[in-house]
């Protein structure tokens, strides 16, 4: 069965193009110009803090299309939590491989930005000490901040560093009370619990 705008725009991104029926009526949708149209639901996992789960929030029948291009077209919706009503806008930017109005064009998403509250997670369901951390690391990266991403998963290894170091009595500190520099203590917790892969301390 041929799939639907909509199942593509549920799916993880990938960059491989696949065929979907038609969504613009054979029509081009000029550039600025703005369409309703009617391709089925999106739906996409968070994780929802008003209901403290993990839940499918999903999109109302109809989209907003903007064109773009021949080949372009973004897509606004608004994902809502079925049990509490929480919201999510979300934008897609959608290529095909050739004209995008055709009757089964091939397609793909090239960027998906969600604007989250601070009730919506990206999805997971657990708090732990690093949870926050690593939910930030994940924003940025979708925001294609990777330099932003790094800062935060280095944080995440300084914490887990000195964690192990204090729970096999590594001495964190020196004489004034003061931490004593990162590498110092990686270095030693490394060679007694071995937390880094090999392929990244050979090459320091
Ligand atoms: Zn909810």
């Amino acid at each position: 069965m041929e799939m639907r705008l909509t199942d593509i725009l549920s799916k993880p991104l990938t960059s491989k193009f696949e065929q979907v029926e038609g969504f613009l009526n054979n029509t081009k949708l000029k550039c600025g110009r703005q369409k309703k149209i009617k391709a089925g639901k999106i739906a996409l996992n968070y994780f929802c803090r008003n209901c403290d789960i993990d839940i499918t929030f999903v999109s109302d029948e109809e989209l907003f299309c903007i064109g773009i291009n021949e080949r372009l077209v973004s897509i606004d919706c608004v994902l809502t939590c079925p049990r509490c009503g929480e919201v999510i806008p979300v934008w897609f930017l959608v290529e095909s491989k050739s004209d995008i109005y055709s009757q089964a064009p091939d397609i793909r998403v090239l960027k998906r930005t969600e604007r989250l509250t601070e009730n919506v997670l990206l999805g997971r369901g657990k708090y732990d000490d690093f949870s926050e951390l690593l939910e930030k690391a994940d924003r940025a990266y979708r925001d294609e901040l990777g330099a932003g991403a790094i800062v935060y998963l280095r944080k995440v290894l300084e914490r887990i560093t000195f964690q192990t170091a204090e729970a096999i009595d590594i001495e964190t500190k020196n004489k004034n009370g003061k931490h004593r520099p990162f590498k110092e203590i990686l270095v030693k917790v490394d060679k007694e619990c071995s937390i880094i892969p090999k392929e990244f301390s050979e090459n320091g």
